[in-house]
């Protein structure tokens, strides 16, 4: 069922400080939107409530890339096309830049945030996989003041974070750390593009002669959430690159993971697919 636009209220507080007070003022009787690309969709299908939105699109305490000696921090507003734009995330974290540029069309991407891929807690979103690959932490504000918290820590399963209903996600810092890691991203959709994943992976690796001396791995649309997958890391730490190694890697990734089925693929294709990918990069490790 359509819903009429109408019997939505919306506000548009000054500051974020603003914002948190009404958030605060009554709990669970409001939500944010930032761009509004999956909000507007909910909206249209009948399947939003409760009716009353805090728009915090214009908030300018929330849409910042600044840079220092050791981290990348990301405001929450910040568009994928801000991402795009910006050489210090290019140069440090080119997954990053990949997976904003896959998401939706230029439209999305150009209203569409970093923090409303993440709150939205789709396990097929776009950019979950880097950046648990790239160790991000995640920054939430209330009125009562700020906590950080590891991305690995934030989704709790299917749509469900650990976000409370007076908080807002506010930053994503993520370590300049990366240089001279092998980097890896792959998307696997019905399109090459405006597709939602069938599967995703993320990986990065550092490497001693043939041996694997750091490796991180993010998936989507494997699970019920953006997924880091430690078990398979686990089993590649300290391993040489050679046929035995990615046998136990493809091994460690199929027994770790509850793989979900749904409309877009079944579990069984993700899986393998998931194998397959993981596969693809170790041995491009070796070139
Ligand atoms: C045609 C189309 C194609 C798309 N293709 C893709 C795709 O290929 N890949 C992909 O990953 N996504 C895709 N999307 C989904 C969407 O564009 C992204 O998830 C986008 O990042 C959502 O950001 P937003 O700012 O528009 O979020 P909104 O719609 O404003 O909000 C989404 C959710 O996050 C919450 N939220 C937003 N910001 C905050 C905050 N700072 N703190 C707390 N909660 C917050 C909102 O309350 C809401 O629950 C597509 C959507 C459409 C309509």
């Amino acid at each position: 069922m359509h819903s009429n636009v109408l019997d939505y209220a919306l506000t548009a507080p000054a500051t974020l400080e603003a914002a948190l007070h009404l958030l605060a003022s009554e709990p669970g009787q409001h939500i944010p939107i930032a761009g509004g690309t999956e909000l507007m969709v909910a909206l249209g299908a009948g399947r939003l409530t409760p009716k009353s939105l805090i728009s915090i699109q214009h908030l300018r305490e929330l849409r910042f890339i600044t840079v220092d000696e050791t981290h990348i921090h990301i405001g929450s507003g910040t568009t994928f096309t801000d991402i795009r734009r910006n050489p210090d995330i290019a140069r440090d974290l080119p997954l990053l830049i990949q997976s904003a540029s896959w998401t939706g069309s230029i439209a999305n991407q150009n209203r569409g945030t970093l923090g409303g891929n993440i709150c939205n807690a789709s396990p097929a979103a776009d950019t979950p996989p880097a950046l648990l690959a790239y160790n991000a932490t995640v920054t939430l504000v209330s009125i009562n003041g700020p906590r950080t918290l590891p991305y690995t820590d934030f989704h709790l399963g299917y749509k469900r974070t650990v976000l409370r209903s007076d908080e807002l996600l506010h930053t994503i810092t993520i370590p300049r750390a990366f240089t001279g890691y092998r980097q890896y991203i792959r998307k696997v959709g019905t399109r090459n593009a405006q597709a939602i994943s069938k599967i995703a992976l993320a990986a990065l690796a550092q490497l001693d002669d043939n041996t694997i001396t750091d490796i991180r791995l993010g998936a989507a649309s494997l699970t019920d959430r953006p997924t880091r997958c430690t078990a398979t890391e686990r089993a590649l730490i300290h391993q040489p690159i050679n046929e035995a190694t990615i046998k136990a890697a493809r091994g460690a990734l199929a027994s770790e993971t509850h793989t979900i089925d749904d409309i877009r693929s079944t579990a069984r294709y993700r899986a393998t697919v998931a194998g397959n990918l993981l596969e693809e990069f170790l041995r491009s490790l070796t070139v």
